[in-house]
């Protein structure tokens, strides 16, 4: 019997396993690939990170993120760049790779290349079937096996389709061939309800789209376009692309504890959806959910303590995003006329990202600002949705 098994080992279930282990409980890992894996992903790593975990990211970050070049339909740039580092990109393989390693180093047992193919919580124990015929139990598990997960669909009923859909390339280019560095790329307009990114590593760039999926319908075609049309990508083979799911946050959605099982990252739907930012929840959340695995297990809390904390702390900001969300993605001409106006804006934005500031009080800041300045038909828009007579 395992106090805590944790199935699906990216950034969330090796956090969790991490915490769990270092705090001297019997963990067992379980992923259903080898790693070091290639995970689809932008990988950047907001810098609240650093405030986050306990151990150091640096040995795999490749680039330190000072803003962005944006972009309208690739058209009129605007650099918005700040005076301190915003994130980190990092390549998944080897940033999943290394918290993956220290979780092991703080005693976390790990099963990797075998899937977790059915869950049983008895009541008493949880008993977790593995691909290979194995089965093992534990006093809780830890879903974290990401987007459309098993645990998150089949013990929660979570559904994938409130969820964004995405297209990927890792398109090769060493940094000494670049005139740039430290930043990102973002275009919006490109796509309907979302946005396009190239963000530099060391020798790629990663570039993607991703949109809502029940109002993005040809994503492929949308990705043609803007990588045809972006100046940074210009004579730069794109190569193959991937498809993936972001499992944004979305209202209505269960709460992330049943019974003996706990939701962390992804498999939970506990993505930021206003960027896609799922990296730091993924890890956030897993420590949440981890210090309350460890009062559950010394008989000091119970497991709803967990759903409280993220009640508490992040999934207020989480709503002001979906309303940030609303008003960029339905207007992103609108939007880009505000911020070229007052690239200040996202200036502010980005302390959103560090951390510094919540996404509600920001929003609230934006609406006042918009509501001071003569933009009358977004006020107007705004005053019918969100600002109570
Ligand atoms: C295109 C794209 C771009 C993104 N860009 C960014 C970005 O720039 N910054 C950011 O912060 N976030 C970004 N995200 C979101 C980010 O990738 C996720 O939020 C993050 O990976 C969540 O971590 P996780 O550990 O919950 O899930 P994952 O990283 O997906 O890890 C889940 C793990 O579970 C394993 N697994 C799955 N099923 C099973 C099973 N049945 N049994 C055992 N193991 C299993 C998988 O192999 C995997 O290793 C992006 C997402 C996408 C799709």
């Amino acid at each position: 019997m395992y106090d805590a098994i944790v199935a699906g080992l990216g950034p969330a279930g090796s956090t969790a396993a991490y915490y769990l282990s270092r705090a001297g409980l019997n963990v067992l890992g379980v992923d259903k690939e080898t790693f070091p894996r290639y995970k689809s992903c932008g990988g950047c790593v907001s810098t609240k990170i650093d405030g986050l975990l306990d151990f150091e990211i640096s040995p795999a970050v490749e680039e330190t993120v000072y803003g962005a070049s944006f972009t309208y339909k690739s058209e009129r740039p605007l650099d918005i760049i700040s005076d301190k580092p915003v994130g980190y990109n990092v390549m998944r393989d080897a940033f999943d790779h290394l918290l993956l390693e220290k979780a092991r180093e703080a005693g976390a047992e790990v099963i990797e290349g075998v899937r977790v193919r059915s869950v049983e919580d008895t009541g008493a124990s949880v008993k977790v079937g593995l691909a290979n015929g194995d089965s093992h139990e534990a006093r809780v598990l830890v879903g974290a096996d990401g987007a459309s997960g098993l645990v998150g669909r089949e013990v929660f009923g979570l559904r994938p389709r409130e969820a964004a859909v995405s297209i990927t390339a890792e398109v090769p280019l060493k940094r000494e061939s670049r005139g740039y560095s430290g930043r990102l790329f973002i275009d919006f307009g490109c796509v309907p309800h979302g946005y396009a990114w190239i963000f530099p590593k060391k020798d790629f760039l990663s570039v993607g789209i991703a949109a809502s999926a029940q109002k993005a319908g040809r994503i492929k075609e949308y990705f043609n376009a803007f990588v045809s049309s972006h100046g940074a990508l210009k004579g730069l083979d794109i190569g193959p692309t991937a498809g993936w799911t972001v499992p944004v946050y979305y209202e209505g959605a269960p709460s992330p504890v049943k019974g003996r099982v706990v939701l962390v990252g992804d498999t939970g739907h506990l993505v930021e959806p206003f960027l896609g930012e799922g990296i730091y929840y993924a890890a956030y959340t897993a420590k949440a959910a981890s210090s309350v695995i460890l009062d559950y297990i010394g008989g000091r809390a119970g497991l709803q303590a967990y759903p409280e904390r993220l009640e508490a702390e992040i999934l207020p900001g989480f709503r002001s995003a979906l309303k940030l969300s609303d008003l960029v993605y339905n207007h992103p001409r609108l939007w880009y006329g505000i911020i070229e106006r007052d690239p200040q804006i996202m200036q502010r934005y980005y302390d959103v990202i560090r951390g510094m500031e919540d996404c509600s009080s920001f929003y609230s800041w934006a609406l006042n600002k918009v509501k001071s300045k003569p933009w009358k038909v977004l006020r107007s828009w705004l005053e019918s949705r969100f600002i109570p007579a």
